[in-house]
């Protein structure tokens, strides 16, 4: 069977939190609750969670400064969190994402927005804890190392291209829509235009070079990653 990702909520409001674990309940997640950083420290030392959802605002040691802790400790390192702030608190957010959260969501908020917030930490996080290796046609990509190589030619590849094709690579020959794309690719980024995805896809035909005829156009459907495609004999 599998296990349901486990969410730790960190919230020092009783109401606030029984809503949003009950709301995560119904929506197969695991919740657990912890009203403050010490009970939060405890829940983590004995079992961790798959997102830790982060109240701004508590009793003790405020959010943004455990954030920073777990952030800078080898086993939470790699938890996404997401914070919780209050409406307006512009400077906060950016000092949040300054301190290691992976995003933020405002007070108050709805269940689909926190579920939808959720997911695309998770998704973002997933091809990176896999940390392998994976090959499309005579192109290797090790996500661990974020190293891309062509026909045993290191390629130069900047992070969100990098993004890009770990997705295609992953899911090679299948065609995917821009808004697929988005969705998989940027996940929490809802507001980025379709266009977005063609720069991208743009930028890592040119760092493919001689390989870039693999990553295919398809009209009025979307992109491919041809990886059964013969490519061009090298020079
Ligand atoms: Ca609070």
């Amino acid at each position: 069977m599998k296990q349901l990702p486990r969410v730790l909520v960190v919230e020092d409001e009783p109401a606030i939190a029984e809503l949003i674990s009950v709301n995560l309940r119904h929506n197969g997640f695991a919740p657990t609750w912890a009203e403050d950083g010490v009970a939060a420290q405890r829940e983590l030392d004995a079992v961790l969670p798959d997102v830790i959802l982060l109240d701004w605002m508590l009793p003790g040691q405020s959010g943004l400064a455990l954030a920073r802790k777990w952030r800078s400790q080898e086993r939470t390192r790699s938890i996404p969190i997401l914070m919780l702030t209050a409406r307006g608190d512009e400077p906060d957010k950016v000092a949040g994402l300054d301190a290691g959260a992976d995003d933020y969501i405002t007070k108050p908020f709805s269940t689909q927005e926190l579920l939808a917030r959720i997911r695309a930490v998770l998704r973002r996080r997933a091809p990176e804890q896999g940390a392998e290796v994976v090959i499309a046609g005579e192109l290797t990509l090790d996500a661990a190392t974020h190293r891309v190589s062509w026909r045993g030619q290191p390629l130069k590849v900047g992070p969100t291209e990098f993004k890009l094709l770990l997705y295609l690579m992953t899911y090679p020959e299948r065609v995917h829509s821009r808004q697929q794309l988005l969705d998989k690719v940027w996940g929490d980024h809802v507001f980025i235009e379709e266009r977005t995805v063609d720069v991208h896809v743009k930028r890592l035909r040119e760092s493919l070079g001689a390989a870039a005829s693999m990553l295919e156009t398809v009209r009025g459907a979307g992109y491919r990653l041809a990886a059964l495609a013969t490519t061009p004999a090298a020079h």
